[in-house]
């Protein structure tokens, strides 16, 4: 906070001249912009049934890695302190490993490492999260939606993947990736009876598990208030079990955290939908074709590599903040007129 409060000096790349920055990326409702999220492919090897139809692949252009790479040493230069790894499945991008390996040798403002975070279905971890970690990979998200293996099954639409996912989750936790957090989105009547099950299943394995409230980002039309299975049921059913109690959570982080009231397991929630965080929210991401959007719900996206094929590193920061300025206030969810964003969240960059 100090550096920010006195200014960054930066340096424009062509003129030497330098440009000064006195406040790195904070929007017009006094959100500091610390968290970038990068989708470097919109390719999936999954169909999970809530977010693609299962009949449409990549719709977007991949980058090469050397964009993404610059996209984000700029944005690291106006205060972006995290870089989460999403897509599509950035696992499936060849590459991936150098590519976190150049991150990590970036600093922020203050001199620091990146927090470098990767979002992945797990089929392909099991193998590359040592070499991730040894790159400089800080942590690992595993999407999990059933911990049992039909079940899974049904809902990514991939036959023994279950055993992979498994698998990798194993790896990340060897190699060290702490914490390794598991993602579950439930939907009603689809895996809300494994909400117990996942309280075992942090329990014995030692992972943070995390439901996400299903959110209107689908490729298809599957979406209803109905079938989001909210925070507050969330707590009801695993209290069957044994009851949560909340810990203390970052003001910036998504998760609100509750422990298993013996101590042993932790179980976050996270829950745009009843409880939107938006005021809060730390977060902008550029998608796999290079484009800057500042909601997971915005209609437009911006066009980052557009301008940096055009201008130097000077012109590119001044577009970013200008873009960052226009961050939307919230998300419309359950609301009257709420329209959909314009692109699904696994071409967004969950
Ligand atoms: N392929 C990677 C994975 O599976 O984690 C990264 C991309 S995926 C789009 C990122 C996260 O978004 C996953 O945890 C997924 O479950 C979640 N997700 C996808 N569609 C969603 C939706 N409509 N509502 C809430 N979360 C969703």
């Amino acid at each position: 906070m100090f550096c920010r409060a006195i200014g960054i000096l930066r340096f424009a790349q062509d003129d030497k001249l330098p440009a000064v920055s006195l406040m790195p990326l904070i929007d017009k409702y006094s959100r500091p912009i610390t968290d970038l999220r990068v989708s470097i492919t919109d390719r999936c090897n999954y169909k999970c049934v809530y977010c693609r139809t299962g009949n449409e692949g990549a719709q977007y252009a991949d980058l090469p890695m050397a964009d993404y790479l610059r996209m984000v040493r700029v944005m690291v230069g106006l205060g972006i302190e995290k870089v989460r790894l999403t897509g599509g499945e950035p696992l499936l991008r060849k590459g991936v490993v150098e590519f976190v390996r150049e991150l990590a040798a970036l600093r922020t403002l203050r001199g620091e490492k990146l927090d470098i975070a990767l979002t992945t279905n797990g089929h392909l971890l099991a193998d590359m999260a040592q070499p991730l970690k040894d790159a400089g990979l800080t942590r690992v998200t595993v999407s999990m939606d059933a911990v049992d293996p039909e079940k899974f099954a049904r809902i990514t639409r991939v036959h023994n993947g279950y055993e992979n996912v498994r698998a990798g989750i194993a790896a990340a936790r060897k190699a060290g990736l702490d914490p390794v957090k598991v993602n579950c989105v439930l939907m009603r009547g689809f895996n809300d009876d494994q909400i117990v099950e996942f309280g075992k299943f942090a329990r014995e394995e030692d992972v943070v598990v995390r439901f996400i409230e299903f959110m209107p980002l689908e490729e298809d039309r599957v979406w209803s208030p109905q079938i989001v299975v909210t925070l507050e049921e969330i707590l009801i059913r695993m209290a069957e079990f044994m009851p949560l109690t909340e810990i203390h959570h970052a003001r910036s982080e998504t998760a609100r955290r509750y422990v298993f009231e013996d101590g042993r397991g932790e179980i976050g929630i996270i829950a745009p939908v009843s409880q939107p965080f938006c005021g809060q929210c730390s977060r902008i991401r550029i998608t796999s074709d290079g484009k800057i959007r500042t909601c997971l719900f915005s209609q437009m996206d911006h066009d980052l590599y557009g301008v940096m094929q055009r201008g130097n590193d000077d012109v590119v920061a001044k577009f970013i903040e200008g873009v960052v300025n226009k961050k939307e206030a919230r998300h419309h969810i359950g609301e009257p007129g709420f329209q959909k964003p314009s692109r699904s969240m696994v071409h967004i960059g969950g």
